[in-house]
């Protein structure tokens, strides 16, 4: 019978999670490890499965839709934009909120300390780091300048978005 190399084990990961490794029963017979995904009957991941499951564990946890007819208007328009997909991924993981910036570090035991090292001032959440820090307004003022700065770093990310689409 295989037992998990708790040593390894307590070496890689945080101690939560590495208790819920070592928590997974292993099989009698020893057998060699293989990837598979649940959510296909191949076993082989899809992104199209892989969005599916993401959206259905957001609609689970907050027990509503994730994104509402307007919203999913605008990311319609956001998705045919003839631009690299870099900047629509970008654009998603930045409304997602899911940014490597320090508030979510901070939240995943990652770092301790949320304050934006730029400006010192501040929470470095994704508005922060992307339009409200003092250090970047120069990158924005030159286009973006008509923008109420205020009114734009108080809402949620899609809020600013809406916003600069909107110049005069
Ligand atoms: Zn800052």
């Amino acid at each position: 019978m295989g037992w998990w190399n708790s040593h390894l084990i307590d070496l890689c990961f945080y101690p939560p999670e590495a208790q819920h490794i070592k928590s997974l029963p292993l099989r009698s017979t020893p057998q060699p490890d293989i990837l598979i995904w649940p959510k296909e009957n191949s076993g082989n991941y899809t992104v199209k499965s892989g969005y599916r499951s993401l959206m259905e564990s957001f609609t689970l946890e907050s027990d509503k839709p994730v994104i509402s007819a307007a919203q999913k208007k605008f990311w319609k328009q956001i998705w045919k934009l003839k631009t690299p997909g870099k900047i629509k991924h970008f654009l998603w993981k930045s409304y997602t909120n899911s940014l490597p910036i320090r508030e979510n570090l901070v939240r995943r035991t990652i770092l301790h300390d949320p304050i934006c090292q730029l400006c010192s001032n501040e929470l470095e959440s994704v508005l922060h780091a992307l339009w409200s820090c003092e250090k970047v307004q120069h990158v924005w003022n030159t286009d973006f300048g008509w923008v109420d700065r205020a009114k734009a770093a108080s809402g949620p990310f899609l809020d600013l978005v809406q916003l600069v689409q909107e110049k005069p």
